[in-house]
């Protein structure tokens, strides 16, 4: 095997901490940190078994720099897979700073972002969507996100996609053999039986596809936004949701000219919300880029909190707005419920998906807000632990994969060759191997790991 270039990171965040570390990776590793770490004991961490700890000092040349610990960890038996030493130094940025210099100067060449992970994945060490698994793992904002990637990382994900490719490729195999060697006494496949295993797989690749949105929705969060015509109390929904005063709530139409954004958890799904200055035809120029601003945010938008003011009667404007939310997720929120009710709600409930009552001065309805959007999103039983497609390029492997299923079970149904069958069935295959980075292309990879920092 070609020896690997000795690669070397801050492998901690760019601040100041209680602990920085500085990682090494690459055939040479060992010998690297020999040259810059002394262990207090005098023993060669290049001569250490794997899994051990060292304390002592890391030097540049002939210049103490830190007093530090020093893991060892022995090819194929670390994160990347090769021989792996971790200086343990103060967290100080400029300390950090000195001890990868060092590390630099004894020979090690400077790490690229994701390089770490990307040997990881060479090396046999992980799956590409367990690469994605570390990334979303550092991104993670709160509990369900953090165990969703956690259990991807662990290989959930991969463990289900091998599933649903092994009987594709024993059917493949099976295929090849009678095609190939049409003498030899090879027991001959059963059309019906192989048409129960595409729609088998088709349909575990499907449920994979819908729980997609809830996945995304539950672990990333939701771009929300908030509309209404002037004064039925967006802005007050929004400081209800957030907590504390943020948009200006004024008696006076159209005073929320701009978005104001916030991200908000409602009953444990977070909410990137926008509210906006109101989607109504007006002169103000000031008004008017506004409105234009919440067109687009409508337009992004994977929720609409539809405002109406209970205590009016449905306008014309309040019409037009459901009318552009027709097509989106909507939840219509019938504020105001402390007063007299003035509001009829039949043409409002004929169009949106949930109606939700509450006011958001006294904030009471407001847990039926939390509700509604989470049966709307689909994450009322949304399980952190299930496997789950974790982003948009495993999300486009796997519909390749169920369109080439349907392609192989219409060869079946329509009585083609079996040769047929077989290119369809590969195909399928290797979506899915290409989902897990089996058979990723060089583009696909280098694409993944530049999203990465340096230093993982
Ligand atoms: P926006 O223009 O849609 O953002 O509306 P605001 O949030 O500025 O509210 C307009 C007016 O309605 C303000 O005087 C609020 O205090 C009032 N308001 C908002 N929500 C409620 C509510 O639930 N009950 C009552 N009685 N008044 C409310």
């Amino acid at each position: 095997m070609p020896k690997s270039k000795t690669i070397a990171a801050i492998a901690t965040p760019p601040a100041a901490g209680g602990i920085g570390i500085v990682r090494i990776s690459g055939d040479e590793a060992l010998r690297v940190a020999d040259k810059v770490f002394k262990a207090s004991n005098k023993l060669f961490l290049s001569q250490s078994d794997g899994y051990r700890a060292y304390h002592g000092k890391v030097w540049d040349e002939q210049t103490a720099v830190d007093e530090a610990i020093c893991l060892v960890f022995r090819a194929p038996h670390s994160y990347t897979g090769e021989d792996v030493a971790e200086i343990s130094c103060h967290g100080g940025l400029f300390i950090m700073r000195r001890v990868l210099q060092a590390v630099l100067n004894a020979g090690a060449a400077p790490a690229e972002a994701g390089e770490f992970t990307r040997r990881a994945f060479c090396n046999g060490k992980i799956d590409l969507d367990q690469a994605e698994a570390v990334m979303s793992l550092i991104s993670a904002q709160g509990d369900r996100a953090a165990i969703a990637a956690l259990n991807a990382l662990e290989g959930n994900l991969g463990k289900k996609i091998h599933a649903c490719a092994e009987p594709l490729v024993r059917a493949a195999a099976g295929l090849s053999a009678w095609v190939d060697y049409p003498d030899e006494d090879i027991e001959e496949i059963e059309p019906e039986s192989l048409k129960a295993m595409f729609l088998q797989v088709k349909t575990q690749l499907e449920d994979l596809l819908l729980n997609y949105d809830a996945g995304q929705a539950a672990t990333r969060g939701v771009e929300t936004v908030i509309v209404g015509r002037p004064n039925v109390g967006k802005s007050t929904l929004m400081n209800l949701l957030t907590g504390y005063e943020r948009s200006i709530v004024t008696e006076y139409a159209g005073t929320t000219r701009d978005t104001v954004e916030e991200t908000v958890v409602l009953g444990g799904l977070t909410l990137h919300l926008a509210d906006t200055a109101g989607l109504r035809e007006t002169s103000n120029p000031v008004e008017s880029i506004g409105v234009e601003r919440a067109m687009k945010k409508l337009s992004g938008a994977q929720l609409v909190l539809a405002v109406f003011d209970g205590s009016d009667p449905l306008t014309g404007e309040d019409k037009q707005l459901l009318e552009h939310c027709r097509e989106k997720r909507m939840i219509a929120v019938i504020n105001k419920t402390d007063l007299p009710r003035a509001l009829d709600l039949a043409y409002i409930n004929s169009i949106a998906a949930q109606t939700v009552e509450l006011s958001a001065m006294s904030g009471e309805g407001v847990d039926k807000l939390a509700d509604a959007a989470a049966r709307l999103l689909g994450t009322e039983d949304f399980d952190p632990g299930s496997a789950m497609l974790a982003n948009e390029r495993q999300r486009l492997c796997c519909k390749r994969a169920v369109k080439w299923l349907e392609e192989s079970l219409r060869t079946v149904e329509l009585g083609h060759t079996l040769d047929a069958t077989g290119v369809c069935i590969d195909a399928a295959i290797e979506a899915l191997l290409e989902l897990t980075g089996e058979k990723a292309g060089e583009a696909v990879v280098n694409e993944i790991f530049s999203q990465f920092c340096v230093g993982k």
